[in-house]
């Protein structure tokens, strides 16, 4: 049997009529970039995630990107965020001016530790971004606390956790900004590139509005210094229909990792630590080993497609090389793999998964 981490064909034959549809819409009103699929769509995910402004970019790269030059950081500034993340939390930082510094993950939820924020913040701290990371929420109120005492602005980084909660909160709704990715293999997904920025300050939207159309201020006009970072109305209309099907698929996941939390009770790993005071989405189930590549090579030898997300910290990484020793990300990174628990995994793949498991830890016994 066949398992494989991301199954987007199934979940597109269950979908096809509607997105066509939306889609052709948008092919006869030849009305490609922004427009008024993006504006619905924009409106749609503010309710959703209960935030009063959101504005549609080309990625969540983008996004990040632009709600940092939203905030002016810039050559100078230091921002702190985590170094066990997708590297493009970093490199906005980067390609702003600022410098990105690091603080090592708390060894149960994998996100920043807040308790060792403090000690990284300088007379140059200008933000934190916080990552909530494989669809679960950082420990967000020590972190806005820390935001209020120093006045530093919080980002959160929210590309793989939307309609993850804290504390009853929306992912991407509790920082100055959220920001969320819609790449094809997140949670929402759209047809190629887009994301969203989120606020509730009416200044700081506007201004990323300018930000994605080359920091035009009207016709002919450029007050700021922007980008070409617009989002696009195909991703607007197929992210519009897929939408209403996003909490259904969120509680499959769930399930799904209940039903492996359960199974797995037995065997020598550890499962998803989850905050009591969270609604995980598990964008990823990521279990730890210590025989991490031992168990990944048995399971891709049966079918079953397993990834490490991410094997290479950011510190360790070519371009931040010598930014700090984080022993907690070096050891999650060498022991944490990601097994399949999307929502189109069927009965059969998912029992595969759990009989695959305890084989190979009567095996490892
Ligand atoms: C996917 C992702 C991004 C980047 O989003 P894109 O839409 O691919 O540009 C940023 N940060 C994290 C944590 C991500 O998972």
């Amino acid at each position: 049997m066949k398992v494989p981490l991301i199954d987007l064909i199934s979940q597109y034959r269950y979908i096809k009529d509607e997105i066509k549809v939306a889609i052709d819409e948008v092919i006869e009103s030849q009305q490609f970039c922004l427009g008024e699929k993006v504006e619905q769509f924009e409106d749609e995910i503010a309710e959703y995630c209960n935030v009063k402004y959101s504005v549609g970019v080309a990625s969540g790269s983008d996004a990040l990107l632009l709600s940092l030059m939203a905030l002016s950081i810039g050559y100078g500034d230091e921002v702190i965020t985590t170094p066990f993340t997708f590297i493009a939390t970093a490199y906005a930082i980067s390609l702003t001016g600022a410098t990105p510094i690091f603080v090592d993950i708390d060894a149960k939820t994998y996100n920043i530790n807040p308790n060792l924020i403090e000690e990284k913040i300088t007379d140059r701290t200008r933000a934190i971004i916080p990552v909530h990371l494989y669809g679960q929420c950082a420990d967000m109120d020590p972190i806005l606390k820390i935001g209020n005492k120093y006045n530093l602005c919080i980002i959160e980084d929210a590309a793989q956790a939307i309609g993850a909660e804290y504390k009853g909160r929306k992912a991407g709704s509790m920082g100055d900004l959220g920001c969320i990715s819609f790449y094809p293999s997140k949670n929402l997904g759209g047809y190629g590139d887009s994301g969203v920025v989120m606020t509730k300050s009416e200044m700081l939207a506007n201004r990323i509005k300018a930000l994605r159309i080359h920091g035009e201020g009207g016709k002919n006009y450029y007050p700021l210094l922007g980008i070409n970072g617009r989002m696009d109305a195909i991703q607007a209309a197929v992210l519009s229909v897929k939408l209403k099907y996003l909490d259904n698929w969120n509680d499959t996941r769930r399930k799904n990792a209940a039903f492996y939390n359960a199974t797995f009770a037995d065997l020598n790993i550890m499962t998803p630590y989850v905050d009591l005071w969270n609604e995980h989405v598990y964008y990823q189930y990521v279990i730890r080993t210590e025989n991490r590549d031992n168990l990944m090579g048995f399971l891709n030898s049966k079918g079953i497609e397993v990834r490490v997300y991410y094997p290479i910290p950011l510190h360790l990484q070519g371009c931040y090389s010598n930014s700090g020793n984080f022993p907690i990300t070096e050891k999650m990174a060498k022991e944490t793999v990601a097994l399949p628990v999307h929502p189109e995994l069927t009965k059969e793949q998912r029992d595969y998964v759990v009989v695959t498991m305890q084989n190979y830890f009567k095996e490892a016994i």
